[in-house]
């Protein structure tokens, strides 16, 4: 992803899921990418949670540190189940992102852990309409914030066409990760 006129920063941490990495600007979050999958049981909290980090950017610009900082310790949270992390959203920056994406993830950040939600659903809480739902679908594909803005939670609709599909559809990092994800936010998140 192009990252414009912004300067980044970028960290890289393991978690529960696999290796992310975090790009920050002076503005806020760029990207927060999964560049190496890890198979666990997500469903029982692996590793406790815990968020490794293997490198952090130095010497560089301290507001772009403080966001990915930021970052850090909201995956710290989100893998410990611990609900904070739905009210402590780290900055992000769109600055490089079309509107209309901008408005999604936007609403995209209103659900909750262990919500779910259709492509059409979000279409008409963005839109009040559900026509835009392929160019949500195709949001959701391009989404460079991944878990923070959660795509995991958007789900094709249960028509009789994909009921006997994968019921989550597709993921950018793979359905099987979509899954894991939805099962642990329901599992670990409670209030
Ligand atoms: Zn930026």
């Amino acid at each position: 992803m192009s990252s414009g006129t912004c300067l980044l920063s970028s960290a890289t941490v393991d978690t529960s899921i696999g290796r992310i990495k975090l790009s920050a600007c002076p503005q806020g979050l760029h990207l927060i990418e999964l560049t190496i999958t890890k198979e666990c049981e997500l469903e029982t909290g692996c590793d406790d949670g815990r968020v490794l980090v293997l490198e952090f950017p130095r010497q560089e610009n301290l507001e772009s540190q403080d966001h990915i900082h930021k970052g850090i310790k909201w995956l710290t949270k989100y893998f410990s189940g611990n609900m904070e992390c739905t009210h402590e959203v780290p900055t992000l920056c769109f600055s490089n992102l079309p509107d209309f994406t901008t408005r999604v993830y936007k609403q995209l950040l209103q659900t909750r852990p262990g919500d779910t939600l259709t492509y059409s659903e979000l279409s008409q809480r963005t839109i009040g309409s559900s026509k835009a739902a392929r160019a949500v679908g195709n949001a959701m594909k391009r989404n460079p914030f991944i878990l923070v803005v959660p795509c995991h939670r958007v789900v094709p609709s249960l028509t009789r066409h994909n009921k006997s599909c994968n019921p989550f559809g597709k993921y950018a990092c793979g359905s099987s990760l979509k899954e894991r994800l939805i099962n642990f936010e329901r599992n670990a998140f409670t209030s």
